[in-house]
């Protein structure tokens, strides 16, 4: 494996695929991972997952040699470019990577490097799980009613990044096309426009709908509600629906049931053992979350409904802070947290590691490490309850202590080893 800048370590095997067919991974006890910490608080929350990481590993009986890569402000240093060749062939060679946020500025300046790296390397599926921890403070009154799951479609819709710039001879011709070829006149106002354009696949949705129903069966969830806005959106997020229960009709047998059938056929009367598909309207889906949690548990949906309903989900567990995800492709998985660089607060040892240790955690998932996993959830939920967290929990918390992000860690470190 050849790289410009960036230096395999000696020590450690990559992860390789074993069965093509089956996209069946080969996990050594000693990987090497890549792990991109990010631009803004990726600087703090970046080492902190590390450490707490390689002593889950360690504690486990396995070892991880991490291989640094760059991209955004520190891709910019060392290469002088946001998006290396090295960061993406290395995150494509060694299969399991972590990475902290990457900035990415609004209206001007390059395209988001997040969106670039899972389109380029067709990580397809963002999956953020939202569950309470004991001891996180929280604005609703049942907090651990939410456990959640949202598998959001990771490289269409309109993150696609299909878009003109207003006063362009691009956006200009686009327009023309729309409404002269495609009869749409009298749809834009006049004067400056912007377009975008919202692809929706059936290969798009398809595998997307796939992996949500897998996932639940293996979890022995209840349901998984397809959300979309199809009432409006007819053939982008409506089709998005149909693909969706054609998924769940015809490749999963008796294993599934849609919720029409289940009306029609037993007067919604749920049988044991089975998965019911249904689906809602993203603005409804919104308030459901809020107002009947307990109803509902994975959630596949296409990429900017994702993004909305996967935060709203995270404020209800106590914040970006907490909220881990991870992005998965065929034989591939990125763990990366939801929330985003924070600038304002960025190397000040300060903010929550928390949504990147339990993106760790995913991570860890992947690979089949689960007692490891499961020492990462408990360390940290032990340190919350035991009222040792940053400044985001302590604001909602009486007598809790505040700890800065490298404190925090070392706190959930203690915490492995007394429980390994
Ligand atoms: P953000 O970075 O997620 O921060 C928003 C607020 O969330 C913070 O001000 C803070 O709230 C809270 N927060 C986020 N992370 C936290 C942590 N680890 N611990 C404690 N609190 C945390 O969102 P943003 O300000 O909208 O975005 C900043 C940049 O990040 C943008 O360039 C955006 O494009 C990018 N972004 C990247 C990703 C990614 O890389 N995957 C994802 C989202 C956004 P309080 O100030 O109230 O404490």
């Amino acid at each position: 494996m050849e790289y410009d800048k960036i230096e395999v370590p000696d020590e450690g095997e990559p992860i390789e695929v074993v069965d093509e067919e089956r996209i069946e991974l080969d996990i050594p006890d000693h990987p090497i991972i890549p792990i991109l910490h990010g631009d803004g608080i990726g600087v703090d929350v970046g080492p902190a997952a590390q450490t707490v990481l390689e002593t889950a590993a360690r504690a486990t009986g396995r070892d991880i040699s991490w291989l640094r890569v760059y991209a955004g402000e520190s891709g910019r240093e060392k290469y002088d470019e946001n998006l290396p060749e090295d960061t993406v062939k290395a995150i494509k060679e060694f299969r399991v990577a972590i990475k902290g946020p990457l900035t990415t500025p609004v209206g001007s300046g390059y395209r988001s490097l997040n969106v670039a790296l899972r389109q380029r390397l067709d990580f397809y599926a963002n999956v953020r799980p939202t569950y309470h921890l004991e001891g996180v403070p929280s604005p609703v009154s049942k907090p651990e009613e939410m456990d959640m799951v949202t598998f959001r479609e990771n490289t269409e819709d309109l993150y696609a990044g299909i878009e003109w710039e207003e006063g362009t001879d691009e956006v200009e011709q686009v327009r023309e096309f729309v409404e002269d070829e495609m009869g749409f006149d009298d749809t834009f106002h006049e004067g400056p426009v912007g377009i975008g354009v919202k692809p929706i696949s059936e290969k798009g949705t398809k595998r997307l709908v796939r992996r949500a129903i897998d996932y639940a069966l293996e979890h022995d969830r209840d349901s998984v509600t397809l959300v979309h806005k199809g009432n409006i959106m007819k053939f982008t997020e409506g089709q998005f629906r149909d693909w969706g229960y054609e998924v769940a009709r015809e490749e999963y047998g008796d294993e599934v049931i849609t919720e029409d059938t289940l009306w029609e056929e037993r007067d919604g009367e749920t049988p044991e053992d089975v998965l019911v598909v249904n689906d809602r309207i993203a603005d409804n889906m919104l308030q459901q979350v809020l107002t009947r949690t307990t109803q509902y548990d994975v959630l596949a949906t296409m990429n900017l409904n994702g993004d909305y309903i996967s935060d709203a989900c995270g404020a209800q567990i106590g914040g970006l802070g907490i909220a881990p995800g991870a992005n998965f492709g065929d034989a591939r998985c990125l763990a990366e947290p939801v929330h985003g660089s924070a600038p304002k607060y960025a190397g000040q040892d300060k903010v929550n590691p928390t949504a990147m240790i339990l993106s760790g955690e995913m991570m860890f998932d992947y690979l089949g490490w689960t007692d490891a996993a499961n020492l990462v959830r408990d360390a940290v939920e032990a340190t919350i309850a035991a009222g040792e967290v940053t400044y985001d929990l302590e604001r909602n918390l009486e007598d809790a202590e505040k700890l800065g992000t490298s404190e925090f860690a070392d706190a959930v470190v203690g915490r492995i080893e007394q429980l390994a």
